[in-house]
């Protein structure tokens, strides 16, 4: 990858001598192999374990799951919060871990639609929970820099999965405890 910026740089008319540049093919490749990192992750060793007997059948909520992502259409930054929901069945996932999955599907070029599906899939999948919802809000730089320009839009996407899709009541309880 290291190569592959000091072309970029070439390629956009940057003169790579200059000191402030030197380092940068370098620096660059280290910084995008830290933001796409979650290629090189897997479920398994994400959850490691930490999944937990419980009775409760009543939601799990995590609200303001920071993520940041890059979208795959101009491989720009887009950044937001993940809001989470889960009626366990028999165990939970420590709550770091719902943290964890987030930052394994944001850390790749990803659409927020699908990013949202994902994260709410691989949580139904782990836990067996009678249901998941997602919501992540997040505002594009592809979106805020160039294109149309829109500095205060943002996306939102939802991804509700079992009785989070089949229920209104749960849904609706979801949403309002996210206020
Ligand atoms: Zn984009």
């Amino acid at each position: 990858m290291k190569e592959l910026f000091t072309r970029l740089i070439e390629a956009i008319g940057e003169d790579l001598k200059r000191p402030g540049l030197r380092d940068t093919p370098e620096r660059a490749a280290k910084a995008f192999a830290y933001l796409t990192q979650g290629y090189q992750q897997d479920i398994d060793e994400v959850v490691n374990g930490a999944l937990f007997p419980s009775d409760s059948n009543d939601m799990v909520i995590v609200k303001d799951v920071e993520l940041f992502s890059l979208c795959e259409h101009h491989m720009l930054p887009f950044i937001g919060r993940a809001h989470i929901g889960y009626i366990p069945q028999g165990q939970v996932l420590g709550l770091s871990k719902l943290a964890r999955i987030v930052d394994m599907y944001s850390r790749r070029l990803q659409i927020q639609e699908q990013l949202s599906s994902e994260i709410a899939t691989t949580i139904a999948q782990v836990t067996g929970a009678k249901g998941v919802g997602v919501i992540i809000e997040a505002k594009h730089l592809c979106m805020m820099m160039r294109g149309v320009e829109k500095q205060n839009s943002s996306m939102r996407t939802s991804a509700m999965l079992g009785i989070f899709r089949e229920n209104a009541a749960t849904r609706a309880e979801f949403l309002s405890l996210l206020q």
